[in-house]
């Protein structure tokens, strides 16, 4: 590691969204920050930081289903980094790029102009997601990108007589949902392959309880046990490889005929696919031996949030690229990022040989909101019931929480460790 006077300890922070921006706020908190009463500017500590994110700023993914039924509220979702003043403290780099290759020691970047970089790292946290096929995943790079794509979805939907949506799972729910309350006079559907939307691993009770607030409540067709076994026009993500950034590629089709596996067809004039896609794309770009700590649900992480590897005791990762939890949520990726900040923190501060930190894991929990006026949570085996649930329950689905959260509202202040 490098700790000489001219060499700074060198952090890359891959990733700036909940897990990553929270990471840097955290390393902030515990090395750059000034401790009360203490006249030393401990910036003066050898230490740089360099976090990268092929955008220019966080988007509050949490509330993107409805910022593309209602744009307004779609244009607030995204803050550029440059509002979160101690982004620009001297000792950290923000680096807008797309990592195409992170080894052992190094990360390969490239800009939207073509330049190429290798930014080597004395500690790495890995912060990517899983990404996601737009319109829910997005390409774009800058807020005003972002601003004009959320309209496109947005005119796509409004002159749709009919909307089906395909793919139960949270992300296909909410946005059938919040379809169908913006738009109530559309047919809007959702096609699930399962019998009950979400994942298994939630109560049946529970599940069934959000199949009849769509149906019942909200007015979408809930169409369950039914495969698409052909879409024609087929969107672009069915025809993409498997390893392709699915930000990057439509998951959407006009003027659609859906052939289901009963032999039932549907057509919609506006198809919209939520898909899971997990982190295959990302596996092509870490260089390593990731065998060895790669499952099915991302790179398998101890509870210090190393990567499960004994060689790599310096690379970290959190949030959705990682095998946490399967189900993936801000609220955890946001606590990774912290815990992994401390570690790092640790040892810089107190020398490699430093005791780590074991973050807690949560019980499996999932808040479903179902526009403005239904929502569900289930947490661990209970499922809350609804004046228990609303406390939790924000107008703008939790964007300032989770905007402050990640350190725009403010400096962070010092924190030991
Ligand atoms: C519609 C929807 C509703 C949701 N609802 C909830 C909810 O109610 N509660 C909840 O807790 N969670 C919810 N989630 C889940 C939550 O959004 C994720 O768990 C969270 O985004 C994970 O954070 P992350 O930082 O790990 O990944 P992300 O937020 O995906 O951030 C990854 C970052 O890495 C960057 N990146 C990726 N690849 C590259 C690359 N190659 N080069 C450079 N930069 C790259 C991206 O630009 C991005 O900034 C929801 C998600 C969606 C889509």
């Amino acid at each position: 590691m490098s700790n000489s006077a001219q060499i700074p300890i060198r952090i890359v922070v891959a990733g700036g969204n909940y897990a990553g921006l929270n990471a840097v706020k955290y390393l902030y908190a515990s090395l750059l920050a000034t401790p009360p009463n203490e006249p030393v500017n401990t910036a003066a500590r050898n230490i740089h930081i360099t976090m990268i994110d092929r955008r220019d700023g966080f988007i509050h993914y949490i509330g993107i289903t409805r910022g593309l039924t209602e744009p307004d509220y779609g244009a607030q979702l995204w803050t550029p980094y440059s509002d979160a003043s101690w982004l620009k403290h001297p000792s950290i780099t923000f680096h807008q790029a797309t990592v195409t290759e992170i080894t052992a020691n190094s990360v390969a970047t490239i800009t939207a102009s073509g330049e190429l970089s290798i930014i080597p790292f004395d500690y790495i946290i890995i912060a990517l997601g899983e990404g996601r096929f737009a319109p829910i995943g997005m390409s774009s790079l800058t807020k005003s990108d972002f601003i004009t794509r959320l309209d496109l979805t947005y005119q796509k939907i409004a002159v749709a007589d009919s909307v089906a949506v395909i793919g139960g799972g949270a992300v296909g729910v909410e946005l059938a949902a919040d379809l169908k309350c913006d738009f109530p006079t559309k047919q809007v559907s959702l096609v699930h392959s399962r019998a009950l939307p979400l994942q298994a691993i939630f109560k049946d009770e529970f599940r069934q309880g959000i199949v009849n607030t769509l149906c019942n409540s909200i007015g979408v067709d809930v169409v369950l046990g039914e495969r698409v076994i052909q879409q024609t026009p087929a969107s672009n993500d069915m025809l993409a490889a498997p390893d392709a950034e699915p930000d990057f590629i439509d998951a959407t089709s006009d003027n659609v005929k859906l052939t289901l596996a009963s032999g039932r067809t549907m057509c919609a004039d506006y198809v919209i696919r939520c898909i899971g896609t997990r982190s295959k794309h990302l596996t092509p770009l870490i260089n390593l031996p990731l065998g060895s700590f790669l499952d099915a649900d991302g790179i398998r992480v101890k509870d210090t949030y190393q990567v499960d590897c004994a060689e790599y005791t310096h690379i970290y990762a959190c949030g959705d690229i990682t095998n946490i939890s399967e189900v993936k949520l801000a609220g955890g990726a946001m606590y990774g990022g912290y815990i992994a900040a401390r570690n790092i923190s640790r040892c810089v501060l107190r020398g490699e040989g430093a005791e780590l930190e074991d973050g807690e894991r949560f019980p499996s929990k999932i808040m479903v909101l179902m526009g403005r006026n239904h929502f569900a949570l289930q947490v661990g085996d209970e499922i809350w019931d609804t004046e228990r649930t609303r406390q939790y329950i924000t107008e703008d689905m939790g964007l300032k929480s989770c905007v402050d959260g990640v350190g725009f509202n403010g400096t962070p202040e010092y924190m030991g460790l």
